[in-house]
C-alpha cells in the first residue's frame, strides 16, 4: 500500500473568481504556491491588483494572469473563460468564490440588490462551469470548487438573497457532481462559517440595523454566537480545504457539501 501525497498541481491552470480579496485571494495564493498557474478575477484599484499579481507570479514561479470580468455580465464571463482556456488549454480547477451580500428583511429587500446576488453568487457559477467544462473533459481531468456557506446549508433572518443563492449552489454542486462522476471531474462546495473578510466586515452595521443592536453585539451574540468554537473560521483554514479538494487525494470526492464552520451546523 502506497501513502497518496497532495502532490503538485504544476501544470495545471486555477481560476478563481472574486480572488482580489478574502478568501477568493487565500485560495489563488496557496494554489499558486502548489504550482498551479493563475487567473485571477475580482474587482480593486488596477495598481493594486498588478502589484499583487506581480508578486504571487515570482513568489510562486508560476503564470499568473489578471481578467476583470464582471461576474453579474454572462457575456463577460464568456469572454474571461474563452481568453483563459485559449492562453492554457483548459481550466483544470475552477474556483467559483466570487460573492456579495445584502442584509435586510424582505419586504425591504431592494430589487436590485436580489437580482445581483443570485447573478453573482449563483448564475455565474452556472456559466463558468459550463464553460469550463469541455476542456477538463477532453483533459480528463478537472476540479470544480464552489466557495457556497454555512447559508448553503441553514439559513438567517435578513439573508433571503444570499441564502436562496448558496442553497442553489449547493443543488448545482450536486447536479453537475453527478453528471461529470465517471469523466475524473470532481464537484464540492466548501461551506465555510464567518470569515472576516471585507464582506463580513460590510454586513456588521446593516445587521445591527437590522437587529436594533449594537456592532459589538452583533460580532457577540450574532456572528460568533453560530459558531460553537466562538472563533471566526480563518482564510488559510478555508485554503488548505481547497487545496485538499484540488489534490489527486481527493479523486473520489464529489458531490459533497463541506462545512468548515466552527461546529455551526451541527446544533
Ligand atoms: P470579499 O468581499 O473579501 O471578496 C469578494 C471578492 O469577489 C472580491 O475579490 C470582489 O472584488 C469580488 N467580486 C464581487 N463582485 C464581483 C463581480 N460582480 N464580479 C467579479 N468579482 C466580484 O468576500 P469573501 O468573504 O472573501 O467572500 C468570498 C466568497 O466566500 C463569497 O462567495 C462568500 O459568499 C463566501 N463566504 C464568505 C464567508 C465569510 O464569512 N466571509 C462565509 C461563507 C462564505
Amino acid at each position: 500500500m502506497g501513502f497518496i501525497m497532495l502532490g503538485t498541481l504544476k501544470g495545471k491552470t486555477a481560476l478563481v473568481t472574486g480572488s482580489t480579496s478574502g478568501i477568493g485571494l487565500g485560495i489563488a495564493q496557496v494554489l499558486a504556491a502548489q504550482g498551479a498557474n493563475i487567473v485571477l478575477n475580482g474587482f480593486g484599484p488596477a495598481g493594486e491588483i498588478e502589484t499583487l499579481r506581480a508578486k504571487i507570479a515570482a513568489e510562486h514561479g508560476v503564470t499568473v494572469r489578471y481578467d476583470g470580468a464582471d461576474m453579474s455580465k454572462p457575456d463577460t464571463i464568456d469572454v474571461m473563460m474563452n481568453k483563459a482556456i485559449a492562453e492554457f488549454g483548459a481550466v483544470d480547477i475552477l474556483v467559483n468564490n466570487a460573492g456579495i451580500q445584502h442584509v435586510a428583511p424582505i419586504e425591504e429587500f431592494p430589487v436590485e440588490k436580489w437580482n445581483a446576488i443570485i447573478a453573482i453568487n449563483l448564475v455565474a457559477a452556472f456559466h463558468t462551469i459550463r464553460l469550463a467544462l469541455p476542456g477538463m473533459k477532453q483533459r480528463k481531468w478537472g476540479r470544480i470548487i464552489n466557495i457556497a456557506s454555512a447559508h448553503a446549508l441553514v439559513a438567517s433572518p435578513y439573508k433571503s438573497a444570499y441564502v436562496a443563492a448558496k442553497h442553489g449552489i449547493a443543488g448545482l454542486t450536486k447536479t453537475v457532481a453527478l453528471e461529470t462522476a465517471a469523466a475524473g471531474i470532481t464537484v464540492n462546495a466548501i461551506c465555510p462559517g464567518y470569515v472576516l473578510t471585507p464582506l463580513v466586515e460590510k454586513q456588521i452595521p446593516d445587521t445591527a440595523r437590522a437587529r436594533g443592536i449594537t456592532e459589538e453585539q452583533v460580532v457577540k451574540d450574532v456572528l460568533l454566537a453560530a459558531q460553537p468554537t466562538r472563533k471566526f473560521v480563518t482564510i488559510e483554514q478555508v485554503a488548505a480545504l481547497a487545496v485538499y479538494l484540488a489534490s489527486d487525494a481527493a479523486a473520489s470526492v464529489t458531490g459533497t457539501l463541506m462545512p468548515i464552520d466552527g461546529g455551526w451546523t451541527a446544533q
